[in-house]
């Protein structure tokens, strides 16, 4: 266990490394707050009246009034899951759980910041003692006190309100530094959608399967019977920096019918029902805003029908269901239903288009 422990800490190592680097946290892109680099200034600048927006008040007292909260009252105090722990202010990464340690204080303790920069100290005369404030590099938040008599090598302790950290967990936090993004998408016979992914830039790859049913390992067969109530899905794997989520979903509503409710085109059955199987908020949030501007600009005559649904499992199809197209381009489906997908793709998203 412990193996596996440290195995994780260096994984998780690695991608800090690459996050900070980058100095991106995408949570804190989502609030519109920037980056977490402690050189940008731009959040130590926000007037009062915008930390007493995006704050609750518990948090404005500790982090904006320098409060401390009770001891032995933080939510994080026992955390000993592994992964990050954030400025809940700004998002900027503080610690890793690995420096994490009991204090016996009452207040979460580490031993060690993430990386130099991530914390600011001040020296700090209230209460008649003189002591190290310290603060997010980021934000400027008041994150609690540094003291010389911690229990390590590092002889460190960083002392914590809870109400001033938000933690994300290791698999979260590994998801969120990364580029690479999966979607699962249903929107009729998965020989097009597969085809039409596979010569989008960004795309690393499109497979065709099934999702949504409630038999494990179903055959092509079992789906055909519309008993299984599985769709024909796509899963495609993407680099969100080359094409966002907003850009596959873009396609995908371009070369499908989505206001037809099980059935596209010819095909007909529940298994070409119209789905978006999110597996995130973000992706979540994303589709739900697109299927509501295409409905205020009126794309289309008839409502859309297109499901926004959890993903719970993908199951591959067969080899012969794979790269269709590809391999099958004079039949007769391929020239009649999906080439012309295909050059509606090519036509309307022309940048979009791997090179050949
Ligand atoms: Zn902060």
């Amino acid at each position: 266990m412990k193996r596996v422990k440290t195995i994780f800490n260096h994984v998780l190592l690695s991608f800090l490394v690459i996050f900070s680097a980058c100095g991106q946290n995408q949570k804190a892109m989502d609030k519109g707050q920037g980056n977490a680099n402690s050189t940008d200034s731009s959040m130590m600048d926000k007037p009062d009246s915008y930390w007493k927006k995006v704050l609750n008040d518990e948090q404005y007292y500790i982090l904006r009034e320098k409060g401390t909260e009770q001891p032995y009252s933080g939510k994080l105090l026992m955390n000993k899951d592994s992964g990050v722990y954030k400025c809940s202010a700004c998002g900027n990464v503080l610690f890793t759980s690995d420096r994490k340690f009991d204090s016996h204080c009452g207040w979460p303790s580490f031993d060690e910041e993430v990386a130099g920069g991530k914390i600011i100290t001040k020296t700090d005369f209230s209460h008649g003692m003189s002591r190290t404030e310290i603060m997010c590099g980021h934000c400027g938040g008041h994150l609690g006190h540094l003291f010389d008599d911690g229990p390590t090598s590092t002889g460190k302790r960083y002392c914590v309100n809870s109400v001033s950290l938000e933690f994300t967990d290791a698999k979260s936090f590994v998801e969120e530094a990364s580029n690479i993004d999966t979607l699962t998408l249903g929107g009729g016979c998965f020989w097009c959608i597969e085809a039409v992914f596979q010569q989008m830039k960004g795309v690393i790859s499109a497979e065709s399967g099934y999702s949504g049913g409630n038999v494990a390992n179903p055959t092509y067969a079992e789906v055909c019977t519309g008993n299984t109530n599985h769709v024909e899905v796509v899963q495609i794997i993407f680099d969100k920096n080359i094409s966002s989520m907003e850009d596959i979903l873009k396609v995908f509503f371009t070369v499908h019918n989505p206001t037809t409710m099980d059935k596209q085109g010819a095909d007909e059955g529940t298994q070409y029902r119209s789905v978006i199987f999110y597996r995130n908020e973000n992706q979540r949030k994303t589709a739900v805003d697109i299927i509501a501007a295409l409905e205020k600009e009126k794309v289309y005559d008839d409502p859309i029908v297109t499901k926004v649904q959890e993903f719970s499992v993908f199951y591959k199809a067969e080899l012969s269901h794979q790269d269709y197209y590809e391999n099958n381009k004079n039949k007769g489906y391929c020239q009649m239903v999906i080439q012309p997908k295909l050059e509606k793709f090519e036509k309307v998203f022309k940048d979009k288009v791997k090179s050949r």
